[in-house]
């Protein structure tokens, strides 16, 4: 087992000695999506930072239940607890129902998640399979005194609560800077407190998912569910819990708050945030336009892309930054990526083609190290690329005949690439013939373009066409020609 790992707590603010409750045994929640559209680049991130966290748990010898949720109920428009639930307001628009909605957006995530190689969680559970969890847990807040009902609608009473406890633990911000900062009640607000958040919101008649309940007819608040199956799954008190950081200030704050209300300890040792993905500096989202989706990225089929990357380039992408720090979007960047990924690989199947010599230049066993040290510093995965390099390079040089291995090193360099690559990072080679054709094609559009500089039309509208026909598209920009499989 490794020893040593050091994880950053959200809750305290520094890093800390991970000591699981129960080793060898580790309990992880993550806030899953809201599979009510497809998912964006954005979100994808948290989950592969995730995945790395969970592959490096494992591959330290843990046994991890890893639990990452579906919400597929109760998500409403906004922080406000009114407006349309976001999947009957889908329903509606695609005129399907609203488990139709669920479906193929569940399916459409776990299809993007294959396809980055991310591992499935261990429990994917469902917040409308566990609706009797959630009234369970609403009736043990309510009974413990920090809930209460207005006319069908359940609030949980945050003024009460901060009485015992410390309502902004995970942010550290000022509770009557927060008051300050939030909307006055108004006359059509039910709530006592302006801080009080829905537990179970009463149905409209014509309210399309809801569900019985000792208050009438309802559905769950957006909080309840992650607390509710956290419990379940993993009991009232466990390891890590974890999501984007835009989560903390208000799920998270809220989820905390629930889960304390009923057993009166915090639900989890280790609160984890992965950073944002951002576009030009700003958050990628949905709502602001720059949200774009896997599949664009794969095509090149947006206006912000120069041209499609593949999904393993776009997984090396976000393995370069620290999964807390903003990473923001580029072409270059990714184009880099790519380059960089490309001599990862190549290098790697040079391996099977080295030659072990009696006596070598190299120790692989100090990369070995640096590796572990990197990854049990927080997950460092750009100091473990850093390293991968070092290896890459003595690969090379080997090769070339520049310098010597040994047998027993040249057995830990296979093993270094395997843990770390393909294990930890759960890297992949891309359909090798795909690099092929990159580099046909890259000579196909050279071709073209001294076509057209000759004037010789002809020539370049055959090869667009003729390209076109076996489904290659080619878009011509300022920048020159670039290709995508249509
Ligand atoms: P949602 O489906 O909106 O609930 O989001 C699913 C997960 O993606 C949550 O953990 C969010 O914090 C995370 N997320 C949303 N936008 C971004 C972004 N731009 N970068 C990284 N993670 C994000
Ligand atoms: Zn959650």
């Amino acid at each position: 087992m490794i020893q040593n790992l050091q994880l950053y707590n959200t809750i305290s603010r520094k890093k800390e000695l991970f000591e699981p409750l129960n080793a060898p045994h580790v309990g992880m929640y993550v806030c899953g999506p809201t599979v009510y559209s497809d998912v964006h680049l954005g979100n994808c991130r948290t989950f592969i930072s995730f995945d790395l966290i969970f592959r490096y748990l494992k591959f330290s010898g843990y046994k991890v239940r890893y639990v990452r949720n579906l919400t597929d109920a109760g998500h409403l428009e906004g922080d406000r607890d009114e407006g349309d639930d976001k999947f009957a307001k889908r329903a509606k628009l695609e005129q399907l129902e609203p488990m139709e909605i669920v479906q193929k957006y569940t399916l459409g995530f776990h299809d993007v998640m294959r396809m980055f190689n991310t591992l499935p969680p261990s429990i994917e559970p469902t917040a409308t399979g566990h609706i009797i969890e959630q009234i369970e847990m609403i009736k043990t807040i309510i009974a413990n005194g920090y809930g209460y009902e207005v006319d069908g609608t359940i609030y949980f009473d945050v003024e009460k609560y901060s009485k015992e406890y410390n309502y902004t633990v995970l942010t550290n911000r000022n509770l009557e800077d927060m008051l300050a900062n939030t909307r006055e009640l108004g006359g059509q607000d039910d709530k006592h407190g302006r801080l009080d958040f829905a537990l179970w919101i009463k149905a409209k008649p014509e309210t399309l998912m809801q569900w019985a309940s000792p208050w009438g007819a309802g559905f769950p608040g957006w909080h309840i569910e992650c607390s509710a199956m956290s419990a379940k799954y993993l009991g009232q008190e466990f390891d890590i819990h974890g999501g984007g950081l835009d989560l903390a200030a208000t799920h998270h704050t809220n989820e905390i708050a629930q889960s304390e209300a009923c057993s009166h300890h915090q639900p989890a040792k280790y609160w984890m945030h992965t950073n944002m993905l951002t576009v030009n500096g700003t958050r990628m989202s949905k709502s602001a336009g720059n949200g774009f989706l896997p599949g664009e990225l794969f095509t090149g089929n947006h206006p912000l892309l120069k041209k499609g990357y593949s999904p393993m380039t776009v997984k090396f992408f976000m393995l370069q930054a620290h999964y807390r720090s903003t990473l923001d979007f580029s072409n270059e960047a990714l184009e880099a990526s790519e380059k960089g990924f490309r001599r990862l690989m190549s290098a790697i199947s040079l391996l099977p083609k080295l030659k072990a010599s009696e006596e070598g230049d190299f120790e692989i066993e100090q990369l070995r190290i640096n590796c572990i040290n990197a990854m049990n510093d927080d997950f460092n995965s750009p100091i473990v690329i850093a390293e991968l390099f070092e290896a890459v390079r003595i690969i090379n040089t080997v090769y070339d005949g520049g310098a010597k291995i040994s047998s027993i090193e040249l057995e830990k360099l296979n093993t270094l690439m395997n843990d770390f690559v393909f294990d930890v990072f759960g890297l992949k080679d891309e359909d090798s013939s795909n690099v092929e054709l990159n580099d046909i094609l890259d000579m196909v559009i050279t071709l073209r373009k001294d076509a057209k500089e000759n004037k010789d039309y002809a020539t370049s509208d055959k090869i667009r066409i003729g390209l076109q026909e076996i489904g290659i598209q080619l878009k011509d920009s300022k920048e020159g020609t670039t290709w995508s499989k249509v």
